[in-house]
């Protein structure tokens, strides 16, 4: 077999397949792009064709517009194969969020996987997380920490009605990356029984209405507005975390602040940002997650994007894996 090593580039665009001559999730505009998820690190605008899922291609539209790309989009069905000069490439269930995938390529016998952001947790929105085997598996790193142990979602969605409850005059602000996060809190505050309309910062609607449009049901959804902002006592209303302390958040009556995020671990964190009722919640994998993820997929190598990579990399190791770090920049899961 060709050993991956010797057809797979890590370029300044990003990572580049040498023979196919495509890039994996590229920074800059290129002229093949095969694309994981609609995550703005990972998809970007004005490539001239772009590789993805059908649902991470209409984020992609619905973000971008319909001219994202200058040539052509080519959908690609999970376990679809398409043949891109000899490589057989095809996307497989990352379990991040709407559409995300892991992508598989294939080259005179060698197999790589890049698996994109991922999580093996339950999340309705999205397919789950499926272990593909390979002979090198890509993965990131973002909370390769012992520290980082993300808990149960239900124990987080219950902290936050236990709050509304013991708090009913204030409005419970709660900041989500707006896509994923958002659909996947709403989707859990579902589960745990809230009926009641949710309320939404201007960002969130038209990914929320996506997300509906390819079958994920939110419920009762209704945006913010100046006429209805004072009446929000009581009431979840999701924003951007970027938005948690801005202008746009002082029409609301009495916030309590919350916010879903796996840093909401670092407690010094949520304080900096000012978060009352932080609220443990991530879309990516926790330190028992990548571990189990390495053992599930059993690749006997493993190359470490971007995050805390020397914990994983020293990790991979005594699991006798052989084990590096690419050292990819501009994949920032801050907002995560
Ligand atoms: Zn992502
Ligand atoms: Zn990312």
């Amino acid at each position: 077999m060709t050993h991956p090593r010797d057809w797979i580039e890590v370029r300044p665009q990003g990572v580049w397949c040498r023979p196919g001559d495509f890039f994996i999730d590229p920074m800059q505009p290129v002229e093949r792009a095969v694309v994981t998820h609609g995550h703005a690190d990972h998809a970007r605008a004005g490539h001239q064709h772009v590789f993805a899922t059908p649902e991470t291609l209409a984020i992609m539209r619905s973000r971008y517009g319909d001219n994202h790309f200058s040539e052509a989009e080519h959908p690609l069905a999970y376990g679809q194969i398409v043949d891109l000069n000899g490589v057989r490439l095809s996307l497989h269930p990352a379990g991040h969020i709407l559409g995300s995938a892991q992508a598989r390529l294939e080259y005179e016998g060698g197999t790589i996987v890049f698996s994109g952001d991922y999580k093996r947790r339950a999340d309705p929105t999205c397919v789950p997380f499926e272990p593909v085997p390979c002979d090198v598996f890509v993965t990131e790193a973002t909370f390769a920490l012992p520290v980082f142990r993300h808990p149960p979602l239900g124990d987080e969605i219950a902290r936050l009605l236990a709050s509304l409850r013991q708090f009913p005059d204030r409005c419970h602000l709660v900041g989500a990356y707006a896509l994923g996060k958002c659909q996947r809190v709403i989707c859990a505050l579902r589960a745990a029984g809230y009926v009641e309309t949710l309320y939404l910062h201007g960002a969130m609607q038209r990914l929320c209405d996506l997300y509906q449009s390819l079958g994920v049901d939110l419920g009762a959804l209704a945006p913010v507005t100046a006429e209805n902002a004072r009446t929000l006592a009581g009431r979840i209303v999701l924003c951007p975390p970027s938005a948690l302390k801005d202008r746009w958040s002082r029409r609301l009556p009495e916030v309590l602040t919350a916010a879903a995020s796996g840093w909401m671990r670092i407690r010094a964190r949520a304080k900096q940002k000012g978060v009352e009722l932080p609220l443990v919640i991530s879309d990516h994998a926790d330190w028992d997650e990548l571990i189990e993820t390495l053992r599930d997929v059993g690749a006997p190598e493993v190359w470490v994007t971007h995050g805390r990579d020397d914990a994983l990399v020293h990790q991979a190791t005594q699991m006798g894996l052989k084990a590096r770090a690419l050292h990819l920049i501009g994949y920032e899961d801050d907002a995560e």
